[in-house]
């Protein structure tokens, strides 16, 4: 006998893994971290617009 010990979640992309929403580009994005803006507010930056605006992460692992 087969007993699932997990329920079953179905087909399609797994939804709110990791994705936040970033502030640069304006849309949804796995690499997405916590970084402090010129304004001194926090937002969300992709790993694609940190590289391409410099930004520095808030939790960078050291
Ligand atoms: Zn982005």
């Amino acid at each position: 006998m087969h007993q699932p010990t997990h329920p079953s979640q179905g087909p399609g992309p797994a939804a709110g893994i990791g994705t936040a929403w970033c502030a640069w580009h304006e849309g949804f994005s796995v690499t997405a971290r916590p970084v402090q803006a010129a304004d001194g507010a926090v937002h969300f930056a992709c790993l694609s617009c940190r590289e391409a605006y410099s930004l520095t992460p808030l939790t960078d692992p050291s």
